[in-house]
C-alpha cells in the first residue's frame, strides 16, 4: 500500500496570486520524478459547488469527466498533469456542512452537540484523505481557497494543523505569499508575507515552504530575511517572479527546486531524473512560433478575463500543435450588432461563437454565425454557439422565421433547440444539468472524424437544451448535416455545414479535455483552418 503524503498551499496577503498555477506546476514536477499526484480544491464558500454562480462572480465552471461543476483551477490542473479529476477533487464549505447536517439528521452523531471542531474539521479531513486512501496517488496536493485569516478558511486551516499533528513528516505546508514592490521606495518589502505567517502561526500552522510571488527578483538577503522572520529554512523561501505566460512556471518552480524541498520535507527518497521534455518542447513552441492567427472569439461575458478560461487555453493549445501564435480579438455579442460585421470582423482569420446562457447577446451571435456561414471563415460553434449556428441556419436558410431556442423565446413558432424531455419540470437549478462525459458516434463522413480519427468519443456537457430531432432530416436534407449523434439516446452532438471550409458546432465542450500533452483534436483543426484561411484570404 502507498503512503500517501500530503501538500497543503495556502494563500496570504492577497487573492488572485495563483495558488492554482503553483499548485499545477508542483504537480507537474512531481510526476516528471515519477511519482503519482492528484490536486484537489477545498472552496471555502457556502455554495455546494460553482455550477450556479455566474461568471462575474467566479469566472468559468470548470466540468470533471463525472459531472461535479467545479472551481476553474481543476481546468489549470488538468491541463498541467493531465490527468482527469473529479468530484473529490473540489469540495466547498457548503458540501461540508451538507454532509454533516445530512449525517446529524440520520442520528449518525448519536446524541452529540455537532460542531466544527471536530465534526465539521472531521468532514474536511475526510474529503482530503479520500484520495490519499484511493492507493493511486504518491502525492495529494490540496489548495484552500482565499487568502489566510479569512473568516471562511479557519476550518480548513485547523484541519491542516490536525492532519500536521497526526501525521508528522507525512505532511507539508506552502505559503504562497505576496512580496510587494513599492515603487517610491524601490525597494520589495517583506512585511505583509511576515504577518500573514503571522496569521497562519497563531492558527497553529508553520509553513515549510514560503512561495513569494513578486515582480522583481529578491536578493540573497531578502530570502535570508523571509526566512528568519518566518522560521523558514533558506533554501524554502522560493521566489514566483512574474512570468510572461503561466506556462512557464512549472520551469521556473524547478530553477528555484520547489519540488526538491517538499520531497526533501516529507522525508522522501529524491529521484535524480525529472523527465519534464515535453513539457520543454511545448514551451519552445509556444515562444517560437512560426505562423499568426487571429481568432474572434464572440459571447457576452468577454470583458471577463477568466470567464471562457479552458477556451483561451485550448486555443493557445491548438496554436502550438500548429506552430502559430494566436491572438484573441474579443467580441461583445451584445454590441456586435451596432457595428457592422465587415469591420468588427475585418482582421480576423476565424469565428469562435462561446456557451452560455440566457437570451443577452444572443441575436450578436447569431449574426456573427451568418456572416461566418456566408463569408466562408471557419466557425466553431460551441455549446450555445453550436445551438445559435443551428437556430441561425433555421431561420436564413430553411426560412423557418422566427426559428429560435425555447430557452431563448418560449413562445417560438419553430423550436429547433428545445428543452431535453429530462429536463422538463426540474426545479432546482443546482447539479440538474446534463453533465459530464457522455459517448458520441462520428459519422464517418465527417470533418470531426477527421479530425478526431476514431468513431467514438467521449466529451464533457453542461446544458439543458438540445437539437430538436423533429426538425434533424430538414437540416440534413439543405446542408446542416448532424454527423455526431449520442448512441444512447439520439441526442445530437455535432453539427457541420457542407460547402463550407470550416463549419462544426459541438454541444459538448471540448475545451475541458485539452491539455499541454494532448491539446484537443478539434482546437488543432479549428487553428489549422485559420491559419488556411488567413493565406487564401
Ligand atoms: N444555455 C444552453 C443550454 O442550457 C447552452 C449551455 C452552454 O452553453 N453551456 O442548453
Amino acid at each position: 500500500m502507498k503512503k500517501t503524503k500530503y501538500i497543503f498551499v495556502t494563500g496570504g496577503v492577497s487573492s488572485s496570486l495563483g495558488k492554482g498555477i503553483i499548485s499545477a506546476s508542483l504537480a507537474k514536477l512531481l510526476q516528471g520524478r515519477g511519482f503519482s499526484v492528484t490536486i484537489q480544491k477545498l472552496d471555502p464558500y457556502i455554495n455546494v459547488d460553482p455550477g450556479t454562480l455566474n461568471p462575474y462572480e467566479h469566472g468559468e465552471c470548470y466540468v470533471t469527466e463525472d459531472g461535479a461543476e467545479t472551481d476553474l483551477d481543476l481546468g489549470h490542473y488538468e491541463r498541467y498533469s493531465n490527468t482527469p479529476t473529479s468530484q473529490a477533487n473540489n469540495v466547498t464549505t457548503g458540501r461540508i456542512y451538507q454532509s454533516v447536517i445530512q449525517k446529524e439528521r440520520r442520528g449518525e452523531y448519536l446524541g452529540t452537540t455537532v460542531q466544527v471542531v471536530p465534526h465539521i474539521t472531521d468532514e474536511i479531513k475526510r474529503c482530503i484523505q479520500i484520495l490519499g486512501e484511493t492507493d493511486k496517488f504518491d502525492f495529494v496536493i490540496t489548495e484552500i481557497g482565499g487568502t489566510v485569516g479569512d473568516i471562511e478558511s479557519f476550518p480548513f486551516v485547523e484541519a491542516i494543523r490536525q492532519m500536521r499533528w497526526e501525521l508528522g513528516k507525512d505532511v507539508a505546508v506552502i505559503h504562497l505569499t505576496l512580496v510587494p514592490y513599492l515603487a517610491a521606495a524601490g525597494e520589495l518589502k517583506t512585511k505583509p508575507t511576515q504577518h500573514s505567517v503571522k496569521t497562519l502561526l497563531e492558527q497553529g500552522v508553520q509553513p515549510d515552504i514560503i512561495v513569494c510571488r513578486t515582480e522583481h527578483s529578491l536578493n540573497e538577503s531578502l530570502r535570508a530575511k523571509i526566512a528568519q522572520f518566518c522560521n523558514v529554512e533558506l533554501s524554502s523561501v522560493i521566489e514566483s517572479i512574474d512570468a510572461k505566460s503561466i506556462y512557464e512556471v512549472p520551469l521556473q518552480m524547478l530553477d528555484e527546486k520547489l519540488d526538491i524541498e517538499v520531497l526533501r520535507k516529507t522525508n522522501t527518497a529524491i529521484p535524480e531524473k525529472i523527465d519534464i521534455e515535453n513539457w520543454r518542447r511545448f514551451l519552445n513552441r509556444l515562444n517560437n512560433p512560426l505562423h499568426e492567427v487571429t481568432i474572434a472569439i464572440v459571447g457576452k461575458y468577454v470583458e471577463l478575463k477568466d470567464a471562457y478560461k479552458s477556451i483561451n487555453e485550448s486555443l493557445i493549445h491548438g496554436g502550438v500543435a500548429n506552430e502559430t501564435k494566436v491572438n484573441l480579438k474579443r467580441i461583445h455579442s451584445e454590441h456586435i450588432e451596432s457595428q457592422s460585421f465587415d469591420e468588427a470582423f475585418s482582421d480576423i482569420d476565424a469565428i469562435l461563437v462561446a456557451p452560455g446562457f440566457g437570451p443577452r447577446g444572443i441575436e450578436g451571435k447569431i449574426n456573427a454565425i451568418k456572416y461566418a456561414r456566408e463569408n466562408k471563415i471557419p466557425f466553431f460553434g460551441i455549446c450555445l454557439g453550436m445551438q445559435c449556428a443551428v437556430v441561425e441556419f433555421g431561420r436564413n436558410v430553411l426560412g423557418l422565421k422566427g426559428a429560435h431556442s425555447s430557452e431563448m423565446n418560449p413562445n417560438t413558432k419553430y423550436p429547433v433547440i428545445d428543452l431535453m424531455s429530462n429536463q422538463k419540470g426540474i426545479e432546482h437549478l443546482g447539479g440538474t444539468m446534463r453533465l459530464g462525459a457522455y459517448n458520441c458516434r462520428l459519422d464517418k463522413n465527417s470533418k470531426a472524424f477527421e479530425l478526431y480519427g476514431e468513431i467514438m468519443i467521449s466529451e464533457r456537457h453542461r446544458h439543458r437544451y438540445e437539437f430538436n430531432n423533429k426538425y434533424r432530416k430538414q437540416y440534413n436534407e439543405n446542408g446542416m448535416k448532424t454527423v455526431g449523434i449520442n448512441p444512447e439516446n439520439d441526442l445530437v452532438e455535432v453539427i457541420e455545414l457542407e460547402n463550407h471550409p470550416w463549419f462544426i458546432g459541438v454541444q459538448f465542450h471540448p475545451e475541458y479535455k485539452s491539455t499541454v500533452a494532448k491539446p484537443h483534436p478539434l482546437f488543432t483543426g479549428f487553428i489549422a483552418a485559420a491559419l488556411t484561411h488567413k493565406t487564401i484570404k
